[in-house]
């Protein structure tokens, strides 16, 4: 299967079986001339030319049927970084687009994570994909990394273990999400190779042990559904398929069972001509042969979230063994090898530019059409971890740091530590002194300075994205002022005791707290220490103070016992819950927002009071409590607590292909995390009914979203859902 080629006759050879088009063949061909000259007195670590690496590239993608610009950036992918080549001569020759390629990729390659203990993959996968951002990006990267596997053996063992590992843990399952099973399982094979070379070795051994007999085997079945098929006229192609060395590897290991067990399973491969026909196939193999109950999967009609498509049976053949057998249409065959390339191959005239790809938001458009769990939990998936806007950086030892889009150096050092982001005065992003605003970009190193007597600046709330790093700002504020505070209070005491004395006054009869308590009252201030700490600011004279203390002992001034409850109340008595809502005169009680409108913060809302069940928080236009009387004035809290409010909305528009993933990404795009998507076509009049659920931080919020909801293409209204 592996083919490396080394002429430009065999590149061609392939790029011209599906571009013909003669201004795309000249621009392939001057990039082939441009990379060869610039890649010329380059040798790599085989002792072959530099070129030929490139060239294979280039191969690989026009196997993978990619547009003209893509085959471009394989053959120029290494000439930023290898040969120098200054961004305006690039774009000069090539354009903006193949240029912003062939950068993308050279980023990756420049990804490096030097501290083992805090690598993970995933976060790795994630930065990729996040800083590929076009999906052609990843099938340069991928092929790229293809070539230097096959190509590893002349690198030392240390080094082809390093990159075997990165390759299993990274590339593999990257080509295996986009579908791409062809690279996958060539990725996943010489990965094993390299990594555990003796079980590779024995595996294999194994397998060739049995293949004579196992072929011959699957011949004679395969003779014997032909015989079947062409009795009933269908079109097809049968062939037996072998499973590659790594997944072998992986069932026994996982699945804990012996060679012999997985190997006894006889795989055979049917592709027919259209969708019916494979139900056909099934039926009449069915009709012949035994099938094992409970191994029946419809990947047609429920498609992988991958898009992979087929149906699957097991069936008991004539000899009494059993057979693994797919059946497939060939655009599912290709699809189930080459996945989103196959989706996405280049097809001249067709008015689809594949610089569409770019839209990060196409990428999700493929998958939409798929099933509806599959589809759903794969969308979720992508919009939190790449598209919600979110940015990955790193320490320099190569720790992940994940922040909300336009983060700072500040809200990447509160999220290393506190203290950390306490005491930050400077930062190097990429080995540059940056400003400690400046925005952070995915891939970021970046390195801060920190000074032990330094402390944050309130100017940094307005810098900060993330909650996380303003909330630490205002804690450390608020420590700040109750730590000045108690001095000031201190120094207020020293002024009053002196202002006593300088009156020949008893001090203990007149620095007296309850006194003081009650002077304050006069003074509007709720207690002794408040009035103390006015003084100590100098707001307040401390001779006013002694003033009315004299008077104090003279006429007992107490404000009546009715009038302190009703301060009492009205200042202290009220209960604020973790919803956010304020209910005055009660201490504590149960406070849930009711699902069936779903408030939130900033909704004109009312209680309603359940026997047990504390109160329920409804919108004041809430059906459900219309006729109720047991209601209760409840208001939200102008310090509004930092959490997100879930809440529901009924989109009523015209059906058409795409409508969910557009409605979904105008809810992504206002990082509204989704909790729910529900959908349901009326076919008689064309029309659709989709609920979303997602969290929201305030009214205003969620007032934007409808509003951007109403302005998506067919929808007539938007609505808060009422349950
Ligand atoms: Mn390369």
């Amino acid at each position: 299967m592996v083919s490396l080629i080394s002429t430009k006759e065999e590149l061609f050879n392939e790029i011209g079986k599906y571009i013909k088009n003669q201004e795309s063949l000249d621009l392939i061909e001057k990039a082939y001339s441009y990379a060869y000259e610039k890649h010329k007195d380059q040798k790599r670590s085989s002792g072959e030319p530099y070129f030929v690496h490139v060239l294979n590239v280039a191969y690989e993608l026009a196997k993978l049927k990619t547009d003209p610009n893509t085959i471009c950036a394989g053959l120029l992918h290494d000439v930023i970084e290898d040969c120098g080549v200054e961004k305006e001569e690039f774009v000069e020759e090539f354009g903006e687009e193949i240029y912003e390629m062939v950068e993308a990729v050279t980023k990756i390659s420049n990804l490096k994570f030097t501290d083992e203990k805090e690598y993970q993959a995933v976060n790795h996968r994630k930065i990729l994909i996040a800083m590929a951002k076009d999906v052609r990006v990843i099938l340069v990267k991928l092929v790229d990394r293809l070539h230097n596997m096959r190509t590893l053996e002349y690198l030392p063992e240390v080094k082809q273990k390093r990159i075997a590992k990165e390759t299993l843990d990274v590339y593999a399952p990257i080509a295996h999400r986009l579908g791409i099973a062809e690279i996958k399982n060539e990725l996943e094979d010489l990965s094993f190779y390299y990594l555990d070379n003796e079980k590779y070795h024995e595996i294999a051994r194994l397998v060739e042990s049995k293949k004579s007999e196992r072929d011959k085997q699957i011949e004679i079945m395969i003779q014997d559904i032909s015989i079947v098929l062409k009795m009933h006229n269908i079109p097809f192609r049968i062939f037996g398929r072998s499973k590659h060395l790594y997944s072998i590897n992986k069932k026994m290991v996982t699945k804990n069972k012996r060679f012999d067990e997985i190997l006894d399973l006889l795989a055979i491969r049917i592709v027919t001509e259209t969708e019916l026909n494979c139900y056909e196939v099934l039926g009449y193999i069915h009709a012949v042969y035994r099938p094992i109950p409970g191994r029946l999967k419809d990947y047609i009609a429920m498609p992988k979230m991958n898009m992979y498509q087929s149906l699957h049976t097991t069936i008991v053949g004539p000899d009494g063994r059993i057979y693994e057998v797919q059946i497939r249409t060939e655009e599912m065959d290709e699809i189930a090898e080459r996945g989103i390339a196959a989706h996405w191959s280049y097809k001249e005239g067709n008015k689809r530019s594949q610089k569409d790809l770019q839209n990060e938001l196409q990428w999700l458009k493929a998958f939409e059409e798929n099933s509806e769990a599959d589809a759903k939990e794969f969308m979720n998936d992508i919009t939190h971890d790449v598209f919600n806007a979110n940015i990955y950086c790193m320490t320099p030892r190569g720790r992940v740091i994940d922040l909300a889009a336009g983060a700072t150096p500040i809200d990447f050092a509160y999220r290393i530590h506190t203290e950390v982001g306490n005491q930050t005065v400077g930062a190097l992003v990429n080995g540059v002194l940056v400003p400690l605003n400046t925005p952070l970009k995915t891939g970021d190193v970046v390195e801060l300075r920190t000074n032990k007597n330094s402390t944050p600046s309130e100017d940094w709330l307005k810098i900060v994205k993330t909650n996380h790093a303003r909330n630490k700002i205002k804690a450390y504020f608020q420590k700040k002022e109750m730590e000045d505070k108690e001095t000031f209070i201190k120094n207020g005491e020293n002024l009053l005791k002196e202002e006593i004395r300088k009156h020949d006054l008893d001090l203990d009869e007149y620095y007296d707290m309850k006194k003081l308590d009650r002077v304050a009252g006069t003074f509007q201030l709720t207690n002794a220490n408040d009035l103390l700490y006015a003084i100590g600011c100098k707001s307040m004279a401390p001779i006013a103070v002694v003033e009315k203390l004299t008077k104090l002992g003279k006429k007992e001034v107490d404000l009546s016992l009715l009038e302190r409850i009703a301060k009492k109340n009205s200042a202290r008595n009220q209960f604020v819950s973790k919803t956010g809502i304020v209910v005055t005169g009660i201490n504590s009680m149960k406070i849930a927002l009711s699902p069936c409108c779903s408030p939130v913060y900033g909704d004109d809302v009312k209680g309603f009071v359940s026997k047990g069940q504390g109160i329920k928080v409804h919108r004041s236009d809430c059906p459900n409590i219309a006729n109720e009387r047991r209601l209760i004035d409840i208001q939200w809290d102008p310090d509004k607590p930092d959490i997100k409010y879930e809440t529901s909305v009924k989109i009523f528009s015209k059906d058409r292909s795409y409508l969910l993933t557009d409605l979904v990404t105008v809810v992504a795009q206002f990082k509204a995390n989704l909790t729910a998507v529900n959908s349901v076509a009326n076919n008689e009049d064309l029309t659709a009914t989709t609920s979303l659920s997602f969290m929201v931080t305030d009214k205003e919020h969620l007032e934007n979203i409808m509003a951007n909801l109403r302005k998506v293409e067919s929808v007539i209204s938007v609505e808060r859902a009422i349950k």
